[in-house]
């Protein structure tokens, strides 16, 4: 890179700087250079472990939120330190007590005994409240479930595994537990991290010589929520170990374990068995996309917390446009304001389309067909396409059939004797008698639940 090109990342900086304090900035902010940039990934330095838990605890969720109102969305940004290596050591140490005095060179030595960094501290968004979360269809399930085990942690669903595609108010749902319980029970000890938190924390730690506190920390506390669990296997196997132990000591105690993942145990990979055998232990709870009445409601919401009042047209237009990620209605909501504010002009549907009109064309999805879910729904079963269209009765053909007129009727606008058709010429009738028979199943069948969930969001992920 040139030193006078300006990356994306300039530009996510200069709108930071804006927003915080100077002297925070100067602190915190103007030392992170990116080193390299590609097409869809930023790679930022931090000068060392320190700096990136600062930026990752205090900071992360600005960037976030700047990326999408500067459509930046498209970048990952990715922190390394400028100071390598403490990962991959990690594989040496079997001891996790043990401290290479190597490690432990070239950096602000953190003090033994235990430090503030190290009391229970929540790491909760006051802003993610069961209040601020829209209900609908697609999310009661878990947002009830959430519910149930903030008001009695630990007696109701432990774990609680939270299971959904990015976007759907995961972590918000997690953050809404934590901050409830301590509602409603200020004492009670609720640590929030992310799993890739986790894993550096331990690294820090371990460089540091204070696993005991890592452990206490961890394995003391009342409710531990844990964020993004499927990057847990891009960890290394020390990592995954102590997971397992911070598990069963919580679990032992009966305290309250809350973890979300965009895949469902099973599907997890590179994860030890007996971890994954726990994630299952408790109860599986989805969240689906939300329908448009419902995106219109988010809409809604987020624009008045934001002390806008978007009228329904407005919020009709961005929600049959916006589907899949909450997150992007945010975003939505806030260039809105941003232009209005900027321009001085009311928000209409007029500035909704003369804004986003080029985006909504650019980022209209190719539809899903009959094919796409006839081939997925094979290839899960392994069975052949053919087999779907086929007569057979016998159950290893006939279920899947079901299950892949069930996903077509819901995920496509085809009609019952197209479906029929594309099924190899069957009576239209038929098509509704399977599609209930698993409409029906999956209220009480929750491995069906899960396995026709999974297959759909492979599906919503093909586009
Ligand atoms: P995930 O963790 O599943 O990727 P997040 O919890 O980060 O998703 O949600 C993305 C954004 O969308 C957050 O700002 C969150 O507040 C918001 N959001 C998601 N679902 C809802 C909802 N049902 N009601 C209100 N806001 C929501
Ligand atoms: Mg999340």
């Amino acid at each position: 890179m040139s030193p006078t090109s300006f990356t994306p990342w300039d530009h996510i900086k200069q709108a930071i700087k804006a927003m915080i304090p100077n002297l925070e900035y100067t602190s915190w902010i103007a030392p992170l250079e990116c080193s390299s940039v590609n097409s869809n990934q930023l790679l930022i330095k931090a000068p060392n472990m320190l700096f990136y838990q600062k930026i990752h605890d205090s900071y992360l969720p600005l960037i976030e939120k700047i990326k999408t109102e500067l459509e930046l969305d498209h970048y990952m940004i990715q922190f390394d330190t400028v100071n390598q290596g403490a990962e991959d050591s990690i594989e040496e140490l079997h001891d996790l007590d043990a401290v290479p005095p190597h490690m432990a060179s070239g950096h602000q030595l953190a003090p033994k005994t235990p430090t503030k960094a190290f009391q229970a501290e929540s790491h909760l968004n006051p802003q993610y409240t069961f209040a601020n979360f829209v209900k609908g269809a697609s999310n009661q399930f878990a947002m009830s479930t959430c519910q149930a085990v903030a008001n009695k942690p630990g007696q109701s669903y432990n774990p609680l595994f939270l299971c959904g595609s990015s976007g759907l108010g995961k972590t918000h749902l997690l953050h809404a537990v934590g901050n409830e319980v301590i509602k409603q029970n200020p004492d009670a000890t609720v640590a929030y991290i992310t799993s890739e938190r986790f894993m550096n924390e331990m690294i820090y730690c371990i460089r540091f010589g204070q696993t005991l506190e890592f452990r206490q920390k961890y394995r003391n506390c009342d409710v531990l929520l844990i964020d993004d669990v499927q990057f847990i296997s891009g960890g290394k196997k020390a990592t995954q170990e102590e997971f397992f132990h911070t598990f069963n000591s919580l679990y032992g105690a009966k305290k309250q374990i809350v973890m979300t993942s965009d895949v469902l145990p099973q599907s997890i990979p590179d994860i030890e068995d007996r971890l994954r055998n726990r994630f299952q232990w408790g109860l599986i709870a989805d969240i689906q996309p939300p329908s448009i009445e419902h995106r219109v409601e988010i809409l809604i919401k987020k624009a008045s917390v934001l002390g806008i009042k978007l009228d329904l047209d407005v919020a009709e237009y961005i929600a049959r446009n916006k589907k899949k990620d909450i997150r992007e209605l945010e975003g939505a909501v806030l260039r809105l304001r941003a232009f209005s504010e900027i321009d001085n002009v009311p928000i209409t549907l007029h500035l909704a389309q003369t804004i986003f009109q080029d985006f909504f064309v650019a980022d209209a999805p190719k539809k899903l067909t009959v094919e796409d879910i006839q081939k997925t729904v094979a290839d899960h079963f392994k069975i052949k396409i053919a087999d779907l269209k086929s007569k057979r009765k016998h159950a290893a053909i006939a279920h899947p059939r079901q299950v892949a007129m069930f996903l077509a009727r819901k995920l496509t606008p085809a009609s019952l004797p197209e479906l029929g058709q594309k099924f190899g010429g069957k009576d239209h009738t038929t098509v509704l008698h399977n599609v209930k028979k698993i409409e029906r199943a999956i209220v009480s069948d929750l491995d069906l639940r899960a396995v026709v969930n999974s297959l759909q969001r492979n599906l919503e992920h093909l586009y």
